[in-house]
């Protein structure tokens, strides 16, 4: 997706040759512009794929999984990172290792909203080591619901994340596919 790659090579900054931080369009502060044609091009990926919800996780994947929620007509659930004394029971639970924190934590949606009539599309802000988004998966299963597929904002295309998620048969939609963060500088998988 041609805005949003020039947005990270305008506005992306290269922490080391695993991280880059989009705190100024994605991550911290958002562009309300960029995300609402990230769902655009969501929904253009999975229509007619029947999608029923969309699931993410807090906080970061919110604001890309709403605005394809908004192009889709479908809700959105954020999967959250603790058990909050409003979130007590009835939840379907999942262990996800944190890649940019390096802590295990529990991830939690309510059985409430989802069912097994389902047809889910996972949505997260990056794709590195696919924890965060087989956490989700995790989730959906114990709901019997049916994955669609995963959608990325971010793929970091040489970790192993993408790989894991195909082996398993998933389809996998990236809307920047970055080939390599060295030496400071993003450059994107050419296809
Ligand atoms: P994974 O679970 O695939 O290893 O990592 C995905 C999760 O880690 C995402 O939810 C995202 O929050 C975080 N993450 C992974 N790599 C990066 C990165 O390079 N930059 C930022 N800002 N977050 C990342």
């Amino acid at each position: 997706m041609y805005a949003l790659e020039q947005k990270i090579l305008t506005e992306g900054i290269v922490l080391s040759d695993q991280v880059l931080k989009v705190d100024a369009f994605l991550n911290h502060q958002i562009d309300p512009v960029l995300m609402q044609q990230i769902g655009k091009e969501f929904a253009a990926r999975f229509k007619d794929t029947g999608i029923t919800k969309i699931v993410t996780i807090e906080a970061s994947g919110i604001a890309p999984a709403v605005m394809a929620g908004l192009e889709l007509s479908v809700p959105v659930i954020f999967a959250r990172k603790y058990q909050s004394l409003t979130l007590k029971d009835d939840l379907y639970r999942s262990k996800v290792f944190s890649f940019t924190k390096q802590v295990e934590s529990t991830i939690a949606i309510s059985n409430k909203h989802i069912s097994s009539t389902d047809k889910v599309l996972v949505i997260d802000d990056f794709l590195a080591n696919g924890q965060a988004a087989l956490g989700l998966i995790d989730l959906i299963h114990q709901a019997s619901a049916e994955i669609i597929g995963v959608g990325i904002v971010i793929e970091k295309s040489f970790q192993p994340g993408r790989d894991l998620l195909l082996e398993k048969g998933y389809r996998v939609e990236s809307l920047a596919r970055v080939a390599s963060l060295e030496n400071g500088t993003v450059t994107f998988v050419k296809e």
